[in-house]
């Protein structure tokens, strides 16, 4: 793909881009709205500019940073590889979270967006403690099998095993260093953990209650209708 900004400032993009939204999710093609001017560019010959485009699914902004490649006198030429500025965000459903767990969860969750493995492997420790804080004494055997769980369905190797449960369950010891493999292997256990251990528990609890409500009123009325028939038979 080549990029060109002619002496006119008519932006040329010989192939449409298509990327993953982190606003709509869509993986939808990305329109230019706002592109750098020819002018503008001669004058500060910058080695790298930005352009907005939006996208095409849900019409939000979507910023690119772009290396220069070449000045020449009829047009700029821009590199073909767009980095983009926004990261998408890790989704999850943060509202079944006690508030103090979703504070530092959701924190969790924006350093391995951000791409900082390391702090974000210092967070899933923290989230461990609060949510074993907030659960009670028992919860650590809980947790520990849930993450069992994980390693079992997920076939994880002895290796990276032992570095997701220092970095879990650890207590004094130094975080094992994280590399993006592990941090991906990390951040899927983190969501699955905390999904079964708070949002599975809160719907199956809500289930049971709305079940249990229609059965006994089910039953009630099949009560009235038979102590009104023995009624009428014993008349
Ligand atoms: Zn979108």
């Amino acid at each position: 793909m080549t990029i060109f900004i002619h002496a006119d400032n008519r932006f040329e993009q010989s192939e449409p881009v298509s990327r993953e939204c982190p606003h709509c999710g869509a993986h939808a093609q990305l329109l230019p709205v706002s592109t750098p001017a020819y002018d503008a560019l001669h004058a500060y010959r910058p080695h790298h500019v930005g352009i907005a485009y939006r996208c095409a699914s849900c019409a939000q902004p979507r910023f690119v940073r772009v290396a220069v490649r070449a000045y020449e006198k009829s047009h700029i030429e821009l590199s073909s590889n767009l980095i983009e500025v926004e990261r998408g965000r890790e989704r999850f459903q943060f509202s079944y979270l006690p508030p103090d767990v979703e504070r530092i969860f959701r924190e969790t969750l924006q350093c391995y967006s951000a791409g900082c493995y390391n702090a974000f492997a210092s967070m899933c420790r923290r989230t461990m403690q609060i949510c074993l804080a907030d659960m009670g004494a028992d919860a650590k055997l809980r947790w520990h099998d849930l993450f069992r769980d994980v390693v079992s369905i997920g076939k994880l190797d002895d290796s990276m095993t032992r570095t997701l449960e220092s970095i879990l369950f650890g207590a004094d010891e130094v975080l094992p260093e994280l590399q993006a493999g592990e941090a991906a292997v990390l951040i899927e256990t983190i969501k699955d953990m905390v999904y079964q251990s708070y949002i599975r528990t809160a719907k199956l609890r809500a289930a049971l209650k709305m079940r249990r409500f229609f059965a006994e009123e089910q039953d009630s009325k099949i009560t009235t209708i038979g102590s009104r028939a023995l009624r009428a038979e014993s008349a």
